[in-house]
């Protein structure tokens, strides 16, 4: 990791980049209509007499904590440095949970709570009822409007019920349900994003819309409305993603800039994702004659899905006149494509830093548009992450020789775990398995067990004892011992005890040493409980924010109660945060 640079940058950074004018000179002293023009400037950053009349979250997938630092000499004027210049700026912002997925993430985000508490742990999760798979917003009763499953394609055209979409799942209030509970339909609450869950998420229970981008449209579900209101239709009969079929996605700045940030260009282990290759420039085609689902993905990987997903929010501000009512209203809007970079190519990649600078020219465009609709001045602006991004372990090994770093195959975890519970239990009957997996631990199979006369707890120790040896495992537990585990409690533990549901979760649960990966091949993710994975940035900006540079330990947890304060609302009822100003 390059961190040590990007500490270097942070601190020259807060002088020279992110600093603002400070000592506001007393207005006595100065002649009449001076003091009147510098009122109206004091007005501007004065705590707000009246709650604002918008909040916009901004939640960017998968933006480190320290990209700001690292990449804001690069920055233009109007994206991150406004927000900057007119807010604080908190550096040293973790999640407490250690599953850092993007749906726990933005859970997390509005509601105040962990994981345990808001019930998201992750994307998805077993469900122990049907043994299937089931969708962090997965919700029957109400099917997605605006494209039919059939549209999305075979999976999703054989399980038709599986695409439906709500925020039912999510079990605590956000702040924007509290904003609704208390205003009623005075405030009005929407949330856009690339993805599904993290529109929905930011949503909460009582959002007005939500939409999300499916294969170059903007979509919603039944759970928000029965059909597209006119301007979304609108919106996608223009055709601004069909629109940059064969676009090139070059460096914005000279290579020499990108070299000296990050490295090389191409580096072994990045990932040649929906045909973009490891090196730029880059066709967006997805290798197709014409736009189809290989195109959707490749442009879903590229910097334009955030620009067209900005041009969406600014219509959505417009056309539902955000800002403008009796009341507060509240915008959510999660930018995902940072997270494709930084799976493909990883945090210190080429591609990743272009993904920033030009989302930070995005942001400029989107800041522009609220300024002229609503006034920036009478908003607060949140910005603030997910979850981070580990390297890819072939950059560990090549920078940094001798620390450890590699490929884990899960596949390889499992077959020591059957071993040790055949050993120990004997053979489960053919056609039976011990258990069910997914990305973070397993859940015994209850027919397995009672067929060899095992109990769920003994059985757990056993995997256990096989995994705990195993060199890269840093933490692996069993339900028992997270049950027993305090919710605040410190480490790893803590952290996986915060990202568990006492109802239905796993038997056994794990977390990997620094810089190891369950992928194969190539490319990196995310969903540990290490740093480079909970830090992220909280940068609050607008009417009634302080200005400055924050550097004591915070968490994601503290932003709703902090946003509720800000907006005149009581924080959600679940929030374990604190007010930060
Ligand atoms: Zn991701």
């Amino acid at each position: 990791m390059r961190q040590c640079p990007a500490e270097r940058i942070r601190r020259a950074c807060h002088v020279t980049c992110f600093g603002h004018p400070r000592g506001v000179p007393s207005p006595r002293r100065l002649p009449p209509v001076s003091a009147l023009a510098l009122l109206a400037a004091f007005a501007a950053v004065a705590p707000a007499a009246e709650p604002p009349r918008l909040a916009v979250v901004i939640v960017i997938d998968q933006f480190r904590g320290d990209y700001l630092a690292r990449f804001g000499p690069h920055f233009g004027e109007g994206g991150f440095r406004r927000l900057l210049a007119n807010g604080v700026n908190f550096t040293n912002c973790h999640y407490r949970h250690a599953i850092t997925l993007t749906a726990p993430g933005h859970a997390t985000v509005l509601t105040g709570t962990t994981p345990d508490a808001h019930g998201v742990t992750a994307n998805d999760w077993v469900d122990r009822g049907t043994w299937e798979t089931r969708n962090c917003v997965e919700d029957p009763a109400s099917p997605l409007v605006g494209i039919s499953p059939a549209e999305l394609g075979p999976v999703a055209a054989a399980a038709p019920a599986k695409t439906g979409r709500s925020p039912r799942p999510l079990l605590a209030a956000t702040v924007s349900d509290e904003l609704k509970r208390l205003r009623g339909p005075k405030s009005r609450v929407f949330a856009v994003s690339n993805k599904d869950r993290s529109a929905i998420l930011l949503g909460g229970q009582q959002a007005e819309g939500a939409y999300w981008d499916e294969n170059g449209r903007f979509v919603t579900s039944r759970h928000y409305r029965a059909d597209l209101p006119g301007w979304v239709r609108a919106f996608n009969a223009e055709g601004r993603v069909a629109a940059r079929f064969g676009a090139t996605w070059d460096r914005l700045l000279d290579r020499s800039v990108y070299d000296r940030v990050q490295g090389p260009d191409d580096e072994a282990g990045e990932a040649d994702t929906a045909g973009l290759g490891r090196t730029f420039p880059r066709k967006i085609t997805g290798g197709l004659a014409k736009p189809g689902p290989a195109f959707f993905t490749a442009f879903d990987n590229s910097p334009f899905s955030a620009e067209v997903l900005a041009d969406f929010a600014m219509r959505a501000v417009t056309e539902e006149k955000l800002g403008r009512g009796e009341a507060t209203d509240l915008l959510g809007v999660g930018f995902s494509q940072v997270d494709t970079a930084g799976h493909n190519y990883g945090p210190d990649s080429h591609e990743i830093m272009d993904s920033v600078l030009r989302l930070d020219r995005t942001l400029a465009r989107l800041l522009d548009h609220i300024e002229r609709e609503v006034g920036l001045a009478r908003c607060v602006v949140v910005v603030t992450a997910d979850h981070g991004i580990m390297p890819l372990p072939e950059r560990v090994q090549r920078t940094q020789p001798g620390v450890p770093a590699g490929r884990v195959k899960p596949a390889e975890m499992d077959a020591l775990a059957v071993k040790a519970l055949e050993a120990r239990f004997g053979a489960v009957p053919k056609g039976e398995a011990w258990f069910t997996r997914d990305n973070a631990g397993i859940h015994l199979r209850p027919a397995s067990l009672a067929a060899r006369g095992a109990t769920a707890a003994e059985a757990a120790k056993v995997v256990r004892e096989a995994w705990a040896a195993l060199p890269y495992i840093a933490a692996v537990h069993t339900r028992e011992e997270l049950l027993a585990t305090r919710r605040d409690a410190d480490g790893i533990l803590g952290a996986l005890r915060r990202s568990y549901r006492p109802e239905g979760d796993r038997d056994v649960v794990y977390a990997f040493k620094r810089n190891f990966v369950a992928k194969s091949g190539a490319g990196v993710s995310h969903g540990s409980p290490h740093d480079y994975e909970t830090h992220v940035p909280l940068l609050f900006s607008g009417a009634g924010v302080p200005r400055g540079e924050r550097s004591e330990p915070v968490s994601v947890e503290d932003l709703a109660p902090t946003l509720s304060a800000l907006l005149g609302v009581p924080a959600p009822a679940n929030a374990t945060g604190r007010r930060l100003f």
